[in-house]
C-alpha cells in the first residue's frame, strides 16, 4: 500500500483556501456566457477542476502559484471546460498527415452525391427493406447488389458493417468447426485488433497453417485438404510485403485446387479497388474484378478504404455462396445500417463515370493528385501563413512523401509537397500539440525535427482552417 505522504504546510494552507464547488457554480451563472449550459455540465466543469487543482497541490510540496487559486481564476477553467463540453466530441478536423486512408482519422471522407443522398435518407423514411414494385418486404441490400455485380462481374453481392464483419460471415458460414487453411505468409495483423488467426478462431472454425512465412505451394494445401476442410483462404498482405525468397499460390491455382474438392475458396482483399490504380500513377493492385474472374468464389473488402466510401464490409462471389451467407443469422448482427447503404450506393454510382473518378471521389482525387499540384496549394498556405505578418512565424514549403495507408500498398511513396511552419517559442513537439487543440484541430507531423504539413491530404478550402487556426494560436501568445 502507498504511504500517505505528509502534506507540508504551504499545501494544506493552499487546500483550505480552495473554494466550494457551489461558489464557483454560482459565481459562474451570475457571468455571461453560461446561459445555454446545464447545472449538471457546470457542476462537473467546476467540480473537475478543483480537484484538478487539488491533485496539483498535493504533488508539490510547495504547492502551486498562488494566482492559479485566484477565484477568477478558477471560473475561467471551468468556464472552458463547460463550454467545450457542450460542443460535439466527434468533430471534422485538418488531416495534414499526407496519410490518406488515415484510419485513425475516419479514413475516406465521402463524394458530395454520397452526402446529399445520406442526408436525404437520413432526414426521413426509406425503401430500405421494401420492395416497392412488388409492395411488400424487400431485401436490405438490392440499392447496391446490381451496381456492385456491374463492376465486378460477381453474380451476386451483399453488404455488412466492415470488412472484419465479411471476412467473420464468410469463415463462419462455410468453415464453423471446420479447417479454414492459409498459408502462413498470410496470417497478418490489420490494425490493432483484426488478425486474421483470431477472426478465424472466433468463427469458430480451426486454423490450419500451411507452407512457412515466406514460401508456400500448392501440394501445401493440397496435402492439408481432409474431410475435415470448410475453406481456403486467401489474405491480401496488405500492410506488408516479402521480398527475397519467396513463393505464393496464386488465387488461380488456389480456386482450381478448391473447385476439385469442392471446397469454397474465399480471398479477402482487404483494401479492394474497383479500378485500376496504375491509370493514376499508382501501383496496380489487383481489383475485385480480376479475383471474381480468377474463380474466388468469395471475395471481401472494405468500403472506406481505396472505394472511397463509407465504413462496410462488401461480399462478392457466386450466387449459391452468397445466398448461404445471407441466411447465417451472424449477418443479421452486423447488418449494414442504412445512412451507411446511402453513402455506398451512390458512390459505387460514382464508378459509372470512370474518367471522372479522380475528381468525384475525394480518396482517389487525393491518391491521384499530380505533385505538382500539391505544390501549388503547399504555395498557396506559405503565402497565406506569412500574410499573417508576424515575424515570430516562418513557413516554408519542402517536398514530402505521402502514404496511401488503409493497410493498401506498403512499399508505395507518393511525391507530395507540404509546409514545414516554425513559431518562436514553441518546440516542434509544442506546436503540434498546439494545433492538434485547436478548433477544429489541425493533425500535422513532426519530420526531421519540425512540424510540417502534408498538402495532399488537404483540400483547399482548408488552407483558411490551418491558417486561423495559427492565427489564434499567435494571438494567445502575444508578447
Ligand atoms: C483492412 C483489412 C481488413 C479489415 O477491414 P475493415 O473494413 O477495417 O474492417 C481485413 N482484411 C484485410 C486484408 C484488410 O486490409
Amino acid at each position: 500500500m502507498e504511504t500517505k505522504k505528509q502534506l507540508t504546510d504551504k499545501q494544506q494552507k493552499q487546500l483550505r483556501q480552495l473554494p466550494g464547488i457551489d461558489t464557483i457554480i454560482e459565481r459562474l451563472q451570475k457571468r455571461n456566457g453560461t446561459g445555454n449550459i446545464p447545472p449538471a455540465v457546470l457542476a462537473k466543469a467546476a467540480r473537475d477542476t478543483v480537484s484538478n487543482l487539488r491533485a496539483d497541490i498535493k504533488e508539490n510540496e510547495d504547492g502551486v502559484p498562488e494566482q492559479w487559486l485566484a477565484p477568477e481564476n478558477l471560473e475561467n477553467i471551468a468556464l472552458q471546460k463547460a463550454q467545450d463540453a457542450m460542443r460535439p466530441n466527434l468533430k471534422p478536423l485538418v488531416n495534414g498527415t499526407g496519410v490518406v486512408i488515415h484510419t485513425n482519422l475516419g479514413r475516406s471522407p465521402l463524394c458530395r452525391q454520397a452526402i446529399d443522398h445520406l442526408t436525404a435518407v437520413a432526414s426521413g423514411y426509406s425503401n430500405l427493406e421494401f420492395d416497392l414494385s412488388a409492395g411488400k418486404r424487400g431485401i436490405r441490400y438490392a440499392c447496391v447488389e446490381e451496381l456492385i455485380c456491374e463492376f465486378t462481374g460477381a453474380q451476386a453481392a451483399m453488404a455488412v458493417n466492415n470488412n472484419a464483419g465479411a471476412v467473420l460471415l464468410g469463415v463462419e458460414t462455410f468453415a464453423r468447426g471446420r479447417e479454414v487453411i492459409v498459408s502462413r505468409g498470410e496470417l497478418v495483423e490489420i490494425g490493432g485488433s483484426f488478425r486474421i488467426p483470431d477472426v478465424i478462431k472466433k468463427s469458430g472454425a480451426i486454423l490450419k497453417e500451411v507452407g512457412t512465412t515466406n514460401r508456400t505451394h500448392l501440394k501445401d494445401y493440397e496435402n492439408a485438404i481432409s474431410p475435415d476442410t470448410g475453406m481456403l483462404l486467401k489474405v491480401h498482405t496488405s500492410n506488408y510485403g516479402m521480398v527475397g525468397f519467396t513463393a505464393e499460390v496464386g488465387l488461380k491455382e488456389l480456386a482450381e485446387l478448391g473447385k476439385r474438392h469442392n471446397i469454397p475458396v474465399m480471398n479477402d482483399l482487404g483494401s479492394g479497388t474497383l479500378v485500376d490504380l496504375s491509370r493514376y500513377g499508382l501501383v496496380r493492385e489487383p481489383t475485385v474484378m480480376d479475383a471474381v474472374s480468377t474463380g474466388a468464389d468469395l471475395v471481401t473488402f472494405s468500403g472506406d478504404k481505396l472505394l472511397g466510401g463509407p465504413q462496410a464490409g462488401i461480399l462478392v462471389g457466386k450466387k449459391e455462396i452468397i445466398s448461404s451467407v445471407r441466411s447465417n443469422p451472424l449477418t443479421r448482427a452486423l447488418r449494414i445500417d442504412k445512412l451507411t447503404l446511402a453513402a455506398l450506393e451512390m458512390t459505387l454510382r460514382a464508378y459509372r463515370e470512370p474518367e471522372k473518378l479522380a475528381d468525384t471521389v475525394p480518396t482517389l482525387r487525393m491518391l491521384a493528385m499530380p505533385a505538382g499540384e500539391v505544390r501549388i496549394k503547399a504555395e498557396m498556405l506559405a503565402k497565406e501563413l506569412e500574410s499573417m505578418g508576424d515575424r515570430r512565424l516562418e513557413a516554408n514549403v519542402l517536398p514530402l512523401v505521402s502514404k496511401p495507408g488503409g493497410g493498401a500498398m506498403p512499399f508505395v511513396e507518393i511525391p507530395s509537397s507540404g509546409v514545414a511552419v516554425t513559431v518562436e517559442g514553441f518546440s516542434p513537439n509544442r506546436l503540434e500539440q498546439a494545433l492538434r487543440k485547436a478548433d477544429p484541430p489541425v493533425i500535422g507531423r513532426i519530420e526531421d525535427d519540425r512540424f510540417v504539413i502534408d498538402l495532399r491530404t488537404v483540400a483547399e478550402s482548408e488552407l483558411s482552417v490551418i491558417k486561423s487556426a495559427f492565427c489564434m494560436l499567435l494571438a494567445k501568445h502575444k508578447i
